[in-house]
């Protein structure tokens, strides 16, 4: 079932009404690799979706699959198997025909189709379930089945939309980790789309942020989550703190520490560092300058408020919880900078009210 599917979107284009939804968006997928689009509501990532299943034509650019250009193919030739986020299974058909259906389609004999989706089933631990209605099942189940139904005719690629959003917590999770392990099984080129960061970060290969029909970065997770390309890539890929600073051109003082900053930065202008709470350390001083004002215990890890000069909003730093046995409201603390380089920008607020910093 492996397939060698190179996809690659070229220099895509669409506007609806006058309106640019996607902008110049290039991107390329290795044969078997699982790419997430994530960005917020709106930024393009369904329409981007959309063009490489072929419901949708670009204005201009090019869709490409295995070298061959397919913007012209109708979504019916190009052998991609889509899932939605609304679970869009036959009602009047059990599981085992909603996965077979496919197969029907292309005049696979029955034996053949059914034994083949009876597989699938199989292969999602769905098989108590074949003979069922979609009403009869749970959501987590549903979405299960539609995945089976997807693979069942072996696409080149597979398409999910917002998968699991419909689903609660603990089920998305698990059929999360499905989803990656039948992916790698099948070695299916997968492209997902999702506004959730986790979801994206933990399921991937590689991820592509997107943020108003634009690529803002495209690359590993860890990659966006320890590297993040500029200040909208940090706050999307996870907490990060906000803290007013001064810089020279290269470096600041965050925490009474002098910081390289990434790349150079105006030293006229107000900024602000992101930090993100695991990269802040923090030590108890009878004469350190911050104060702990909340101990929040998150399970593996121990999120620590700290007041910290004249800072509206308390830093935030997360520690192991076993290394934040000690620590309780009201303690004295010394605060540093784990990591070499800090992300700065233009402090939005600086001329406001909203988090001065002397
Ligand atoms: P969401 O997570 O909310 O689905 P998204 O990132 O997937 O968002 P798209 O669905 O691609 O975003 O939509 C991008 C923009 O294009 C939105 O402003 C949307 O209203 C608009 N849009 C999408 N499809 C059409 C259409 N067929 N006609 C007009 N406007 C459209």
């Amino acid at each position: 079932m492996t397939t060698d599917a190179r996809l690659a979107l070229e220099q895509v284009t669409k506007a609806f009404d006058g309106r640019t939804v996607l902008e110049d968006i290039s991107l390329q997928l290795e044969p078997g690799e699982l790419l997430t689009l994530l960005g917020p509501s709106g930024c393009g990532k369904t329409t981007a979706l959309r063009i490489i299943a072929g419901f949708e034509r670009p204005d201009s650019g090019r869709v490409m699959l295995g070298g061959r250009e397919i913007t012209a193919v109708p979504a019916h030739r190009r052998s991609m198997g889509v899932v939605f986020q609304a679970y869009s299974l036959f009602p009047h058909m059990t599981a085992l025909t909603n996965v077979a259906y496919g197969l029907k389609i292309r005049r696979q004999a029955k034996p053949a189709r059914l034994g083949r989706a009876g597989e699938l089933l199989e292969l999602m631990g769905l098989s108590e379930h074949a003979h069922k209605y979609p009403h009869q099942l749970s959501g987590g189940q549903q979405q299960r089945v539609a995945l089976a139904r997807a693979l069942a005719v072996a696409p080149e690629v597979l398409l999910l939309d917002e998968p699991l959003s419909a689903l609660d917590a603990q089920v998305r999770v698990q059929l999360r980790e499905e989803i990656r392990r039948i992916q790698r099984e099948t070695g299916t080129t997968t492209i997902m789309v999702t506004h959730d960061q986790e979801e994206a970060l933990t399921i991937a290969d590689r991820v592509a942020v997107m943020r108003d029909g634009l690529i803002q970065q495209l690359g590993a997770p860890a990659e966006l989550y320890r590297q993040p390309a500029n200040a909208f890539v940090s706050r999307f890929l996870g907490t990060v703190n906000l803290v007013p600073v001064t810089g020279d051109g290269t470096r600041i003082a965050l925490f009474g520490q002098a910081v390289e900053t990434v790349g150079q930065h105006d030293p006229k202008v107000p900024l602000r560092a992101h930090i993100r709470p695991e990269d802040i350390e923090l030590s108890i001083d009878e004469a350190g300058p911050g104060m702990v004002s909340t101990v929040l215990l998150r399970g593996a890890t121990t999120s620590i408020g700290v007041i910290w000069d004249d800072l509206v909003t308390p830093v935030r730093v997360d520690l192991p919880t076993r290394e934040a046995g000690g620590i309780e409201s009201g303690q004295r603390v010394r605060l540093g900078v784990r990591v070499p380089h800090v992300l700065v920008e233009p402090d939005p607020a600086a001329t406001g009210s909203q988090k001065t910093h002397a």
